[in-house]
Parts: C-alpha cells; sequence; structure tokens
C-alpha cells in the first residue's frame, strides 16, 4: 500500500486521470471513486474505514476470501524464482504444468487438456478460434457460426462482446456482433415465461436453438455457447428441461457445446463447475475468476478430448496465443487457490452446508411483499423485486428499485450488485453462518425500505 499519498490526492488522482470500465465517465467526474484499501475473509475496509460485507466476492471471483496468505507467499516466491517467461515455442514453467494437471483432476471426465489465456474475455475470444480451427481440421471450414443468447455475458472484447447478448453493449458499436455470431432467446421464466409452466417454457427457449440451426443451416454452425446459470444477466437459473435439450440438439446437428464457467467454475455452484449441476457434458469450458480467485489475472479454456485430439492430431500449429499465457505467478496463484477449494472442501461446503443455510435463509424471502422470486444454487443468488408477485410484473422505470435496494444495502454495510430489479449475490465461498445472517439482516432491512418507498 503506497502510504505516502493521502486519501484526498488519490481521490483528485483518480478523478482526474483513470477511466474506469462500467462506468459512467461523465458522472465520475463529479462523484470519483470510493477507494478500497484492505479485505479481509469476506470484509472490505474503504480509505474512509468503513468496513462492509462483500455479498459479491469482488466481482463473482473471490471464492476463497481475501487475506489468505498461502496465496501472497507464493506469488512472491514463484516472482523470485521466475516472475515471467512465456510458454510460445516449445517452452513451459513449472507451474503452469502443475497447474495444467490439476485442473484436469478437479474437471469432469474426458477434459484433459487446458489452454491458457489471461481473462474470461480471452476465454471466449480463444473458444472462437479454437472451435473454427476444429471444424477446419475436421474439413467443415464452412461451420463458422456461433450461437449465443440475448442478455449473456461472455466478455467486453469484440468477440466476447459478440458472443453476449447484452444490448447495450451492442448499442454503443455498430460493429457488434461481429459476423459469424447469432443469438436466441433466454430461459428467463421470471420475466419472459408467461403462462407457460417453468418446464415447458425451457423446452420452447431451448427448441430456439434448433430453429436457428435449421434457420442457419448446420453446415454453417460451429458452436452454441452459453453459462450455465446467466450471471450478469440476473442469476437466470434455467428451468430443468433447458440444458438436456439442448444438448439433445448440439449432438443431434453435430454442433460444439461450449460451457462458459467464468462465473461458475471453481465452485460456486456446488459443483466443480455449473455444468455438472445441469447435467450437461460440454465439449470445451471457458474459465477465469474462481480459477485464481482474483488474487492475479487468469483464464483459461479447458478443452475436452473431442476436440484436443483432433488439434493435437490433425491440426499442427495453432497460430493463438497471449503473451501472458500460462504465466507463472498466475499458475503458481491458481494452483494454490485449487488446492483450498479442494482441502477445504469449499465445493462442498456451497453445496450442502453453509450453502444450504445460506439458500434457506434467502428462501424466506420469498413472501416478503416487494419480492417476485427468490432463486438460488450453490452460493449464488438472486430476489426478483416487483409491484405484483401474481402477474410477476416489474416497478415501472425498471432499475429504479434495485438502485434503491443496493444502496440502501451499501450505505448499511453489504455490497450486493443490481441488474435491472434484480438483486444479485455470490459471496465468497468461505462465508461462515454469522456472516451469512448479518448478511440475511441487511438484506432485509433493504427490502423493508424498498417497501416503505413501493409497496
Ligand atoms: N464470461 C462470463 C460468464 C463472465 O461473467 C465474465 C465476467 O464477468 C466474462 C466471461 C469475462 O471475464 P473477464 O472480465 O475476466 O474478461
Amino acid at each position: 500500500m503506497n502510504q505516502s499519498l493521502d486519501n484526498k490526492t488519490l481521490k483528485q488522482m483518480d478523478r482526474d486521470h483513470y477511466l474506469h470500465p462500467f462506468s459512467n465517465l461523465t458522472e465520475m467526474k463529479e462523484t470519483g471513486s470510493r477507494i478500497i484499501e484492505r479485505a479481509e475473509g469476506v470484509y472490505l475496509y474503504d480509505s474512509e474505514g468503513t468496513k462492509t460485507l462483500d455479498g459479491f466476492a469482488g466481482l463473482w471471483c473471490v471464492n476463497i476470501g481475501y487475506g489468505r496468505d498461502e496465496l501472497a507467499d507464493v506469488a512472491a516466491e514463484q516472482m523470485k524464482q521466475l516472475p515471467y517467461y512465456n510458454s510460445f515455442f516449445g517452452t513451459t514453467n513449472p507451474p503452469a504444468a502443475e497447474l495444467a494437471a490439476l485442473i484436469k483432476d478437479v474437471t469432469p471426465e474426458g477434459f484433459n487438456h487446458v489452454f491458457f489465456t489471461g481473462s474470461g474475455s480471452e476465454s471466449n475470444d480463444t473458444v472462437v478460434r479454437m472451435v473454427r480451427r476444429y471444424w477446419q481440421c475436421q474439413e467443415q471450414p464452412s461451420k463458422k457460426y456461433i450461437i449465443g443468447r440475448h442478455n449473456a455475458y461472455h466478455g467486453s472484447t469484440i468477440a466476447g462482446a459478440s458472443l453476449g447478448g447484452m444490448g447495450y453493449m451492442h448499442k454503443q458499436d455498430e460493429g457488434l456482433p461481429m459476423q459469424f455470431v447469432d443469438h436466441i432467446e433466454q430461459p428467463y421464466w421470471f420475466a419472459e415465461g408467461g403462462d407457460l409452466s417453468p418446464e415447458e417454457f425451457g423446452l420452447q427457449r431451448a427448441q430456439k436453438l434448433e430453429e436457428k440451426i435449421l434457420e442457419l443451416g448446420a453446415e454453417n454452425v460451429a458452436a452454441f455457447i452459453g453459462e450455465p446459470l446467466q450471471g450478469a444477466g440476473g442469476v437466470i437459473i434455467p428451468p430443468s428441461t433447458y440444458w438436456p435439450e439442448i444438448q439433445r440438439i448440439c449432438n443431434q446437428y453435430d454442433i460444439l457445446l461450449v460451457s462458459d464457467e467464468v462465473i461458475c467454475g471453481f465452485g460456486r455452484t456446488g459443483q466443480w463447475f455449473g455444468c455438472q449441476h445441469f447435467g450437461y457434458t460440454p465439449d470445451l469450458m471457458s474459465v477465469a475468476k474462481g480459477m485464481t480467485s482474483g488474487y492475479l489475472p487468469m483464464g483459461g479454456v479447458i478443452v475436452g478430448d473431442k476436440v484436443a485430439n483432433v488439434l493435437v492430431e490433425k491440426g499442427g500449429d495453432f497460430n493463438h496465443g497471449f503473451t501472458y499465457s500460462g504465466h507463472p505467478a498466475s499458475a503458481a496463484v491458481a494452483v494454490a487457490n485449487i488446492k483450498i477449494i479442494r482441502d477445504e472442501e469449499l465445493v462442498e461446503k456451497a453445496a450442502n452446508d453453509t450453502g444450504k443455510y445460506f439458500r434457506e435463509q434467502l428462501a424466506t424471502f420469498a413472501d416478503h411483499p416487494v419480492v417476485g422470486e427468490v432463486r438460488s444454487i450453490g452460493l449464488v443468488a438472486a430476489i426478483e423485486l416487483c409491484a405484483n408477485k401474481e402477474t410477476r410484473e416489474f416497478f415501472p422505470n425498471q432499475g429504479d428499485t434495485g438502485s434503491l435496494c443496493r444502496n440502501f444495502a451499501l450505505q448499511n454495510g453489504l455490497v450486493l450488485r443490481a441488474t435491472a430489479d434484480t438483486m444479485l449475490f455470490s459471496p465468497p465461498l468461505t462465508i461462515s453462518r454469522e456472516e451469512i445472517d448479518e448478511l440475511i439482516a441487511i438484506t432485509k432491512q433493504s427490502l423493508d425500505f424498498v417497501a416503505e418507498h413501493y409497496g
């Protein structure tokens, strides 16, 4: 920590020179930033000395909680030993090789290879390059289209933003989505399910994939990409009928299935990977975030045997990679982090122990007057704020109630995120029962506050 600069100076430097991601750059010139100075366990401490419970694990990523010296120690040791070397041109480094094997140990059967990247966005860019190369090797180069979903988030690079279905991102760039990317409707029953049961709706939305494949021609479609549950879109948990039907369609039309596990991977859903929770078998998985618990940047594409064998046996050169692919310090941190998740049984805890307690406590809000639905898996959840729970009608000026609720929670010591009027929860997997009680108490106050204004 730089002690030589006081907070006032730092805030001014930030305001004058720092263009922040996903922020209103105009407003920030007025409002400035809150400075987070340190963190421990599930708590953040800002420069005003305020302590806040981080109900969002940073940005869905700090799975093992803050302040784990083990990770700082391995990073420091690795930086002294070998701070950097590339993995291009037939070179590796010890932590990257160990990490590749460790990932194999925690992934479902049939995943024996990984390609390292620096972030989730780079992982999804890699997916695009890799699936097209795969079909080229299979002598089906016309298979180029990748089908994603409206309201999905797959990152911010040109490919990531294209695969994603965020209208507010596409609106700011006429080049988005890029060529050979198309989208189908999402399985968001609460907002779009109408009179259908969740199961009927899930099936209907999965069949949109079949319609799109037939429209584009299966001979032109390389892959379908989806998050097991849509995180940034609003923790949208698909009905039970959805993924089995998607799997059937991908198999039938010979389309690769890509699971974007950037949020769900490494324990968030109470399984190592989200696809295991929903019972489908992808061909590729993109990962990042929980892979290092955010302590250093790193991502990857975990490649199933069907694709890896073709790339290895027929592909020869794969002309793709990043300076920081397999970065030694990030890889060392990822190894230590995955061992903590494994040895402290955090995946099991998210499923059956503290995760179960968290889900039970949150479920008690289902009857709250401003709550339309509570949904949760493992240690990730959403509360839908709505005006009428029978008709699932949202409040007018969507986003206002969500912001009100989020801001109240923050002022009272809890970080939550709001996507429109959906309140999102994703605390560290290490959160204790007492900390869950605190999270629940502040959430209740926040919902009551919304009810006072809108009830
Ligand atoms: N994919 C999903 C599902 C994500 O939630 C995110 C980030 O939130 C990304 C990809 C992009 O990851 P990154 O921000 O590391 O590029």
